[in-house]
């Protein structure tokens, strides 16, 4: 339908501003109605006044003689009829205006409002803004409340956040009557109810005013609040709280609008949540790839970047600093025998015994097996980094205790210490692992700092290795014997079996030059298999082709892994068998270490071949440690003292000491007993002086091959 204004021609505004009388067709503002209201007003006054002078003088100046033409009737009816057609049009004229003033005051009015509400929403699309600028948890709880009060002028509120199944939690406070730390379950309190319903809730005046009333300590209670639940994606987060100033009252619009803002606040905290887990989960992430998740130490990656960060503050300062590369001595022997899950507990503790024992600048790492490497900074000389290495080996000194076992342990130790003017944490890490590779094949528990050509002999080593298979397959290995003597009188009781390896280029090699090659590579208990089969049938041949007053015993090395090996007692069997050797004449040499773990498996080997006949010898007697509970625990027919202390028995007191009770206790316990490495006279004299019964070394005879073996065996018997 047309409106009459359309239909006019005019448009409301044209129509408005003519009846404001203004010339231009302009909206008209309340000022401009007014003002011609107040025109329109005066000018009807002035009207009147003239009038009524007129009216007054015609009625009352009779004196005044009037002009022939006058008529005072028609003059009189004349004005009265002027003034009320012009009054007819001021009254029409005003109420025009009254309602042109009206609607512009009405305009006005809804105007001012409009503007509220649009400054409202753009201050919630703002605060929306500022919550997701930001992504930390607690700044975006410390932004809603801020933007919150903002809002609604306040400064006093709260943010509560679910936790578990239906209790609140304070999580952000701010103001004075907000209870910081409040723990509410759903259903109790303002909040709790908002939470158990879903619903915003404005409260008006004070809750409960007789209860605050006998709390006189506490602050004053708001006299208005808000209370509105945080919800995204249907799953309530939580309730934002909002207490008004003093003296204010909140209203329904202002619920909504921090309804409205709860829905903000709420994919706020959803997303900062987020955030906070995704971090959380990259952070695990970067931690497993930087650690060790068995001991938590480092591992070789985040180990590498200390070294360089080491290298770059050292370098300013002219310091040293040594890396010391730890590798567990026969650490496979416990994984074997007692399992994994043992292996690893005596992993963790040894990890823990390592934190204990470096100092607190100093990092530590384990590079995965039983591989573990201790950065020392700040140090003066290579001898500081050989004192902190012993300082670690000092560790070994009390056993591990693994399910109620205890377990002894060693490590060979490399060194590498740099002067760090050209060092790069790659090339430290790969001489102290050389050094460890050379520790290891020097023996158990050796502490080796690097030297240059150790690179090359690491190299040779590795040309070794694969020429040793060949040499296996091509017979390249041979058994020499080296006679061991009762030494009162000097005579010939037995052989020794040892294994040695004609190399094409380097000659003859001692046992000690590639057995722990073999080791590594895995040929240990092949090489053994086929040293107790040659040895033995060398005996036989050996009592055929020369006459021996008595039968020699002849005295075999077993491997540790040897040692384990299923098949051992089976083979032992087979090779008496066809060589007709009797048992008793056959001695097994086993070394400390072999039986370091007390395993069910290395005494129930122990004992099948006790029950063969066969007699056990413990091999480099003295060197490991708890040697003497080792006497106690498993049957062990004879001791050999190892070389270090027949070395020492002229000049060190101590040395000579622990031979003589040695040797006393042999004799106490009915084992015998064999002094090794017997080079000089002296030592010959001295172990015949502490009544040692027998012993082999070079002074009377090194080891030799079966003929030259025959050969002297003819001429000492
Ligand atoms: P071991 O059983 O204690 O053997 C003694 C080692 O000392 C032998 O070295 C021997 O040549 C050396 N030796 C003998 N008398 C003297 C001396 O007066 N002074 C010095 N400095 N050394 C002397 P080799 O043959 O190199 O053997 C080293 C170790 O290798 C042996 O120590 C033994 O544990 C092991 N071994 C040797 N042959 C075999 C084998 O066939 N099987 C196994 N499993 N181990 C073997
Ligand atoms: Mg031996
Ligand atoms: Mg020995």
């Amino acid at each position: 339908m047309r409106s009459s204004e359309e239909t006019s021609g005019l448009t409301l505004t044209e129509r408005a501003a003519r009846i404001a009388g203004l010339r231009s067709f302009e909206t008209p503002t309340l000022e401009d109605v007014e003002y011609r209201r107040l025109q329109l007003w005066m000018l009807t006054l002035s009207l009147l006044l003239a009038v009524a002078v007129a009216l007054a003088t015609f009625t009352f100046w009779h004196d005044l003689p009037p002009p022939a033409w006058f008529q005072p009737q028609v003059l009189q009816w004349g004005l009265v009829g002027i003034v009320i057609l012009f009054c007819a049009y001021a009254i029409e004229k005003e109420l025009q205006l009254r309602r042109l003033s009206q609607l512009l005051v009405e305009e006005r009015v809804l105007t001012t409002a409009l503007t509220n509400r649009l400054r409202e929403v753009s201050s919630l699309l703002e605060a929306g803004k500022a919550m997701n600028l930001v992504l930390d948890l607690q700044e975006v709880l410390e932004t809603i409340l801020n933007c919150a009060h903002e809002l609604l002028g306040t400064r006093d509120g709260s943010i509560m956040l679910v936790h578990g199944e239906d209790e609140l939690r304070t999580v952000y406070a701010s103001g004075k009557s907000a209870a910081r730390g409040a723990r509410l379950r759903f259903g109790e309190g303002i909040a709790g109810r908002v939470a158990t319903t879903r619903e915003p809730l404005l409260i008006s005046g004070i809750i409960d005013p007789e209860r605050r009333a006998r709390e006189p300590g506490a602050h004053p209670p708001p006299t208005s609040s808000l209370s509105v639940p945080l919800i995204h994606r249907e799953m309530l987060l939580g309730v934002l709280n909002i207490n008004a100033a003093e003296g204010h009252m909140y209203n329904e619009h202002q619920l909504r609008a921090l309804s409205l803002f709860g829905e903000l606040a709420a994919a706020a905290i959803a997303n900062a949540r987020l955030y906070e887990e995704q971090r959380l989960v990259a952070s695990q992430n970067v931690y497993q790839a930087l650690h060790d998740l068995l001991t938590n130490l480092p591992n070789r990656a985040l180990f590498l970047d200390r070294i360089t960060h080491a290298l770059s503050r050292r370098r300013r300062k002219d310091q040293l600093l040594a890396l010391l590369f730890l590798d567990l001595d026969d650490f496979k022997l416990i994984n074997d025998s007692l399992g994994h899950s043992a292996g690893d507990e005596v992993l963790i503790s040894f990890a823990e015994r390592l934190r204990n024992c470096v100092r607190s600048g100093d990092a530590i790492a384990r590079f995965g097996g039983d591989e573990f490497a201790v950065l020392v900074e700040d140090i003066s000389s290579p001898p500081h980094a050989v004192a902190a290495a012993e300082r670690i080996l000092a560790i070994f000194a009390e056993p591990f205790t693994v399910g109620g076992r205890s377990v002894w342990l060693r490590a060979s130790v490399g060194i590498a210490v740099e002067s760090l003017v050209a060092s790069s944490a790659e090339t430290l890490l790969r001489n102290a692992d050389t050094a460890k590779n050379v520790a290891k094949s020097q023996g158990k528990g050796r502490i080796v700092v690097f030297e240059e050509t150790m690179h090359v002999d690491a190299l040779r080593r590795l040309d070794l290795e694969v020429e040793l298979q060949q040499a296996i397959d091509q017979q390249q290995l041979a058994v020499h014997f080296q006679p061991i003597f009762a030494l009162m009188p000097n005579r010939v009781v037995g052989i020794e079996a040892l294994v040695r390896w004609h190399h094409l280029e380097k000659g003859l090699l001692p046992a000690a030059a590639f057995l722990p090659l073999a080791e590594q590579a895995g040929l240990m208990v092949e090489i053994d298999r086929w040293v107790m089969r040659e040895a033995c049938e060398t005996l036989k041949t050996l009592r055929a082709e020369v006459p021996l007053k008595a039968p020699l015993w002849l005295s075999v090395n077993i491997s540790p892994t040897h040692l384990r090996e299923a098949g051992l007692v089976d083979q032992v069997v087979e090779v008496l068998t066809a060589t007709g050797l009797e048992a008793e004449k056959l001695v097994l040499e086993v070394t400390e270490s072999a039986i370091l773990i007390d395993t069910d498996k290395v005494s129930t080997h122990l004992n099948s071949l006790k029950s063969l006949g066969v007699k056990l010898a413990l091999d480099d007697f003295g060197t490991g440690y708890s040697s003497l509970s080792h006497l106690r625990r498993f049957p062990v027919d004879m001791v050999k003292i190892d070389r270090v202390f027949v070395d020492g028995i002229t000049t060190d007191k101590g040395a000579n000491a622990l031979v003589q009770a040695i040797v006393r206790l042999g004799r106490g316990l009915n084992i015998e007993v064999v002094a090794e490495g017997i080079e000089q006279q002296s030592q010959a004299d001295a172990l015949q002086q502490l009544r040692c019964p027998f012993g082999q070394g070079w002074y009377f005879c090194e080891a030799l091959p079966p003929d030259a073996l025959a050969s002297f065996l003819r001429r000492s018997m």
